[in-house]
């Protein structure tokens, strides 16, 4: 496809919406914005402008409508396959500045807000009136819009699922410009074909979000996690499905190595707990009462145990509770800072095979003499694993690269699992799913991007295409 360069009546037409100082041209825009946190992908957007309101966006995409000017919308750019970056350049609209909380509902238990507002200030927000907003996606800085438009998992899926299950509502416009209301605060709705959950998870290609209505749930009163070390890693995973299998629900079940943990010590500078095993779980349990909580986890705690586990440690302590969680949190980025480059691989496959995958993963760790380290939420199958470059010349790094992901695609494929459990699939993953669902499949996705965005003006390059 090909779209009208910028020029400078396009400019003045722009600044004539959103005024002078809400306007970058290219010279005048970060590096930042050319990339996110790790898509492999960079391109600068020739024109970045900070829109304020739904009024706003809507007039700059009908003016790119109308033009043919390539859009693409940017959150706070932590995703991690690409989507946000601008592949043909055009106008990208930031909307980190539409960040206010609208209204909170009590009496219908929702919270209405901006797309800009950042994870980590809604669950401060609704804490403080005793709700709960479940989505625990790892990375806090992230926006509620970008979070919708990945369909965002975290750590507590395992009880509570993900963004789209939160999700009621949504302010959206179209590639055209029009403004239209999706779902609303209702609990129920059998009405016609479901956009509301199309739109969720479609990584600003088919519209973008100006308004959001998340559901909400009281806070539960307590909380408590498990550091269960085990000597080896299967043994650790393998007992994941024995504890579904038990129906005690914990919140989150993550699975973490060694090595990881090591990576994330000398990155923070801080100790975990324990670091003396090779495999670890760690667990929370969620509920209103410490007889509840205490319940699952006697449980899931014998569980363990039977299964091999060498230990079962209380996190209990707000200490504690910290650094172990501190850790889990800054797993990526300590992954990231031990090595020169890496890519990620977010497949989610079924609970009882996630020991098979990331055995698999250790074969090719050898098979290809790369270095691969893997974590993630072994309670809900969505494994992320990480190949490292280290010292490897740039051609046989590319090479290995696509020759070990080839692989893990194939394998999770193999396993009846899926390309991405969170992380979508921007630029970065397009082969594997294209190869994973087929023609048909594909034609009836591409239908849809055709029938919301019909010149190809939004996100271009993007999941389908
Ligand atoms: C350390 C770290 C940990 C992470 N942990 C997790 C995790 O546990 N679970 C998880 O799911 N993800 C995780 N992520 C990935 C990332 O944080 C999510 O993908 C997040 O949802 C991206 O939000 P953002 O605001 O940064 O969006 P961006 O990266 O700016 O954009 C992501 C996509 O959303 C689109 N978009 C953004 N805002 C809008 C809007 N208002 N309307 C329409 N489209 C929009 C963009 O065009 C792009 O396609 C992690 C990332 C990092 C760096």
């Amino acid at each position: 496809m090909s779209y009208k360069t910028i020029d400078s009546k396009d400019v003045e037409y722009l600044k004539s919406v959103v005024g002078e100082n809400r306007i970058f041209t290219k010279e005048d825009i970060s590096e930042d914005f050319s990339h996110d946190e790790l898509g492999g992908v960079s391109n600068m957007p020739d024109l970045l402008i900070s829109a304020l309101s739904t009024e706003e966006v809507s007039k700059i995409m009908k003016y790119a409508y109308d033009n043919n000017i390539s859009v693409v919308a940017r959150g706070s750019g932590t995703g991690l396959v690409g989507a946000s970056v601008p592949l043909d350049g055009g106008i990208m609209i930031n909307l980190t500045g539409m960040n206010k909380i609208l209204e909170l509902d009590e009496e219908n238990l929702t919270l209405t807000l901006e797309p800009g507002v950042l994870l980590m200030e809604i669950s401060k927000f609704v804490e403080e009136h005793d709700l709960f907003y479940p989505p625990d996606p790892g990375e806090k800085s992230a926006t509620i819009g970008g979070n919708i438009s990945t369909n965002a998992g975290g750590m507590r899926a395992v009880k509570y699922g993900v963004t789209r299950d939160y999700v009621r509502g949504l302010e959206v416009v179209l590639p055209n410009g029009k403004v239209v209301e999706f779902g609303g605060k209702v609990v129920k709705n059998s009405s016609g074909y479901s956009l509301k959950d199309l739109l969720v998870g479609s990584e600003g290609t088919l519209g973008i979000i100006t308004k959001a209505i998340l559901r909400l749930l009281p806070l539960p009163k307590k909380s408590i996690s498990l550091l269960v070390p085990f000597p080896d890693l299967n043994k650790a995973i393998g007992t994941v499905p024995k504890i579904i299998k038990s129906k005690a629900i914990p919140t989150a079940i993550e699975f973490m190595q060694r090595e990881v943990i090591l990576s994330a010590e000398k990155f923070l500078g801080k100790k975990f707990p324990d670091n003396s095993s090779d495999a670890y779980l760690l667990l929370t349990f969620d509920g209103n009462s410490k007889e509840e909580i205490e319940e699952a986890y006697d449980k899931v705690a014998n569980i363990c145990l039977e299964e091999g586990a060498i230990d079962v440690f209380i996190v209990d302590t707000d200490e504690r509770k910290e650094a172990v969680w501190s850790a889990r949190g800054a797993f990526l980025e300590a992954v990231k800072a031990s090595t020169t480059e890496m890519d990620e691989c977010d497949v989610v496959v079924p609970r009882n095979r996630v020991a098979e995958f990331i055995n698999y993963t250790d074969e090719l760790q050898k098979e290809f003499n790369i270095r691969i380290r893997s974590f993630g939420h072994a309670g809900d199958g969505n494994l992320h694993v990480y190949v490292l470059k280290d010292e490897l010349a740039q051609d046989i790094w590319k090479n290995k690269l696509l020759e070990v992901f080839d692989a893990m695609y194939n394998k999770a494929i193999e396993l009846k699992g899926l390309v991405s459990g969170e992380h979508g699939i921007g630029y970065a993953k397009r082969k594997y799913m294209f190869k994973q669902y087929g023609d048909e499949y594909m034609s009836v996705m591409r239908g849809i991007k055709t029938a919301f965005d019909p010149e190809n003006i939004l996100n271009p390059g993007k999941v389908c295409e």
